[in-house]
């Protein structure tokens, strides 16, 4: 399944989109520690699965929450995609 979470508004569509297929196979989620803002968080889905989704105080605000990641140009470097090998981890923006 994808969870996307995030919002749009009038700027544009900010979500993150995570496999959780992927994810219920992966141990050791580093992608929970290699997110500098803290925002993924790992729990039981519905199927009893443990996942990683992102955090409810960071889904109105995620734009701002990976603002670091993310200058406005020049290079990007997103620690949770470097840091997931399954390639679970999609961003809209
Ligand atoms: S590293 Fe990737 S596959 Fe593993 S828990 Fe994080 S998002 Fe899911
Ligand atoms: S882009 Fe950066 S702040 Fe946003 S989830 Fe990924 S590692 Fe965390």
């Amino acid at each position: 399944m994808i969870a996307n979470y995030g919002y749009k508004d009038g700027s544009g569509d900010f979500f993150i989109s995570i496999d959780t297929n992927k994810c219920m196979e992966c141990e050791e989620k580093p992608c929970m520690e290699a997110c500098p803002a803290g925002i993924l968080e790992k729990f039981a889905d519905d199927y009893n699965d443990v996942v990683v989704g992102v955090k409810e105080e960071h889904r109105k605000k995620i734009k701002y929450s990976c603002a670091e990641c993310k200058p406005a140009s020049g290079k990007r470097n997103l620690a949770c995609q470097a840091a997931c090998k399954p390639d679970a981890i999609a961003h809209t923006w």
